[in-house]
């Protein structure tokens, strides 16, 4: 039941260290609590193995097959496989003896850890309890419904990232097939600003760094608004090895994470019982929202630099023949005032120089980043910023170079890869014509931020979630529940019991499917699906442990099957339902990259998509050049009395699963109602330590407040404070988007902290 978590909330300090003992505890712990030793045994041994299965959990990329140990996975990557294989169940017994008005007063960790789905629940109008129904009913109610509609774009088909790239290309097949582009996804909210502004710049919207990169050419790593240690645990193995190599790392982010401390490798005897790895030979604690002003006063000083010592710090070649647009984004350097990058930044002109030392020692240079630097209003500028800093240097297109945009969900970006997207280009629509025979529409649809308007204003009819948590992932949580329930019909295509699932429409369907751990037959025998990484390679999942139900269908196969109720037989629906080396054969057809896919997806690793930008320096943007850029200098002016707030992830977290109520390497237990704050600001503020405060955000449309915060003193940036998501989304206005992306400004948003009763 939902108490008030402040209670039991126990503090200790930040750890310096990450991994080590603490970490394989923990990992056995919860992976016997969830499953049998047997059992947590046969996954997590094939868990991220070449003839294995993908790991639910973030998107980082495996290592070639040849080099992979017996435990390829993190502390993360395990308690997501027992959060999914898990030998709980939630049966109709369940829903019968707890109604949704119930449900609701339970928080987010308690209801996902009641268990496993297990067979089709609907939601009669006005009922009050969920209720079994048959899969032939359900997939008959949710094609009436969507027949029925007036206008296709009353439908709207969200994606979370753990789609395949099968069940995404068929979900997007199926959505364009009605005649609409209403596709929003998580990427709408998190690596949107990444797309945006690498897209406009080198002419490819993701990453075009490969692991090799970092681990064995990059001299100089930068990770700026990131946390490997809690968000992509398996990186820090990666940051060793290329640590021990000689390259240098330097950590900018308003936290001091663990994970940029000292790394004890828990696959190694020496890092468990050694000293460990210092990874970080800098950490920078920037101000929440200062990267733009960092990475603009640092591009500034090379230009300086160069000044002082013609054709030894920027590179020339490179800039004559790939780039464009330099001239002005000097002019634009050379303007700015020192003053306003510090005061922005919260860096110092000395560290900035420093800084830019480094990046001048070193050869070639990597920038990562993660959810810190895209969810805010000035995301996209602050990403081409960062371009801009990589093209002065040549830092595209050589070994060890490049941007590096950390995917937080396995398959998020294969997903888009697959046409998940509300304004796929027309090259990409014109083959789906010519494969599939019917014109898909052309007008964009709606991205998340704009669903939710859409729902809000009763412009939506049918909301269809292929898998994720929407209540819970969205900004405004209010707004976004009421919002679902102006919908006639809300559908789930779910593993877990979540939130999502109890603030519904009229009426309201659970369609239980199969995890990535699970064994997948279908008619013409066992299937194997496919995903992309953050470094875009991809490669085969086949999951290996039976299902938690024989009522689970695969996700393709419930698309193909209302793919099937909704159009008959024009699209050989139930053929790729059966046999995905169908939909493989499409996908080829299709997409750009994946000739032979069916071939080369069975070598043992999978294959790398191209990224031409890193292959050969070919940047496919409107004039065929990489495009320096002029990003006005902007920042959140924060009235006196008031703090700047990020939200966070805990390390008993990924994305809105909540798998326990510890966040151990900040050092918080117990509970995750705590807003971090540096204790000069407690003092300024007149607030002690240890105070129960609401949260207030100041908005035009009026104010917001999350209640009941435990206010915890922490090293974060002066000025600045932290909380986890999704209790402090309720903050985040919805109208409140990055400029470009409409990505939910969920890292910079305005707050007061007020005595609570
Ligand atoms: S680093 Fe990410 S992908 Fe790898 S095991 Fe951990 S959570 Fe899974």
């Amino acid at each position: 039941m939902k108490k008030d978590r402040t209670e039991g909330i126990r503090i200790s300090p930040p750890k310096r260290t990450a991994v080590g003992f603490p970490a394989l505890a923990d990992t056995a712990r919860y992976a016997l609590e969830e499953m049998r030793p047997a059992r947590s045994l046969k996954a997590l041994l094939k868990l991220n193995q070449a003839d294995g299965f993908d790991c639910p959990s973030c998107a980082w990329p495996d290592p070639d097959p040849e080099q992979r140990k017996l435990a390829e996975f993190c502390e993360n990557g395990a308690k997501a496989v027992a959060w999914e294989a898990t030998t709980k169940r939630v049966t109709r017994e369940f829903f019968t003896s707890h109604s949704i008005a119930e449900l609701r007063t339970h928080d987010d960790h308690s209801l996902e850890h009641n268990g496993r789905l297990t067979e089709p629940m609907h939601l009669a109008r006005g009922a009050d309890h969920y209720a079994p129904i048959s899969w032939e009913k359900a997939i008959e109610i949710v094609a009436d419904r969507l027949k029925g509609l007036d206008d296709p774009n009353r439908a709207v088909f969200y994606t979370s990232g753990r789609a395949s790239n099968e069940a995404a290309f068929v979900y997007q097949l199926l959505a364009r097939r009605l005649g609409t582009n209403n596709l929003p996804d998580c990427s709408n909210m998190c690596h949107e600003s990444s797309g945006a502004a690498l897209s406009e710049t080198i002419g490819v919207g993701k990453g075009v760094v490969t692991l090799a990169d970092i681990t064995d050419h990059a001299e100089l790593i930068v990770i700026a608004g990131q946390n490997p240690g809690t968000c992509h645990p398996r990186m820090l193995t990666a940051l060793e090895v290329a640590k021990k190599r000689g390259a240098r790392i330097v950590a900018i982010n308003p936290l001091p994470e663990a994970g940029f401390g000292r790394f004890r490798n828990p696959q190694t005897p020496r890092g468990l019982v050694g000293p460990g790895t210092v990874l970080a030979d800098r950490h920078i604690s920037i101000r929440v929202n200062g990267d733009l002003a960092l990475f603009a006063g640092l591009n500034r000083v090379l230009v300086e630099r160069e000044d002082k010592a013609p054709g030894r710090v920027l590179d020339r070649d490179f800039i004559d023949k790939y780039c464009e647009g330099l001239e002005d984004a000097i002019a634009a350097w050379r303007a700015l005032d020192w003053r306003r990058i510090e005061e922005l930044s919260g860096v110092g002109r000395e560290e900035i120089d420093w800084l830019a030392t480094e990046v001048t020692r070193a050869d070639s240079v990597i920038v990562c980043w993660a959810m810190g630097l895209t969810q805010h209003r000035n995301a996209v500028a602050t990403i081409r910023e960062i371009v801009n800093f990589l093209l002065l240097r040549g830092n595209i297109g050589r070994p060890g170079a490049g941007p590096s945009p950390i995917r937080g969900h396995s398959n998020v970006q294969g997903d888009r890869t697959m046409g998940i997207w509300e304004q796929m280009p027309d090259a990409f629509l014109d083959k789906v014509r010519d494969e599939f025979g019917f014109d898909p529409p052309r007008e964009h649809g709606y991205d998340t931020v704009d669903s939710i308007r859409a729902m809000r204003d009763g412009k939506v009819d049918v909301f269809f979630a292929l898998g994720g948590n929407f209540v819970a992932a969205t900004p405004d949580t209010r707004v976004t529940e009421a919002a679902m329930a102006n919908c006639a019909l809300t559908v789930h295509v779910a593993t877990k019991l979540n939130r999502s699932h109890l603030y519904h429409g009229a009426e309201a369907l659970l369609l239980p499917c199969l995890g990535r751990t699970e064994r997948d037959m279908r008619a013409t025998g066992e299937q194997f699906v496919t995903v992309e990484d953050s470094m875009s390679m991809v490669h085969a999942s086949r999951g290996r442990l039976a299902p938690a139900s024989d009522q689970l269908r695969s996700e393709v196969g419930i698309l193909t099957e209302l793919g099937h109720a909704l159009f008959g037989d024009d699209l050989a629906w139930r053929e790729m339902g059966s046999d995905y080396r169908v939909i493989r054969k499409h996908i080829e057809h299709v997409v750009p990259g994946f000739h032979a896919y069916e071939d080369r997806v069975a070598t043992p690793g999978g294959f790398m998509l191209p990224r031409p930008p890193h292959d050969s320096r070919t940047f496919p943007t409107r004039t065929g050049k990489a495009r320096f850029t002029v990003n006005e200098l902007s920042g959140v002016e924060v009235p006196a009395g008031h703090l700047l707030l990020q939200t966070v992830r805990a390390h008993d977290q990924f994305n809105t699963t909540v798998y326990g109520l510890d966040d151990r390497y900040r050092g918080i237990s117990g509970g995750r109602k705590v807003v971090f704050v540096h204790p000069e600001d407690l003092v300024a503020l007149g607030i002690d330590d240890g105070t129960t405060v609401d949260i207030v955000s100041v908005w035009a449309d009026g104010e917001r407040r999350a209640e009941g915060f435990r206010v915890v003193g922490y090293p974060t940036a002066r000025g600045c404070a932290a909380a986890y998501f999704p209790e402090a989304n309720v903050l985040v206005p919805l109208d409140s988007t990055a400029e470009v992306s409409n990505t939910p400004v969920s890292k910079s948003i305005i707050i007061r902290l007020e005595p609570n009763g």
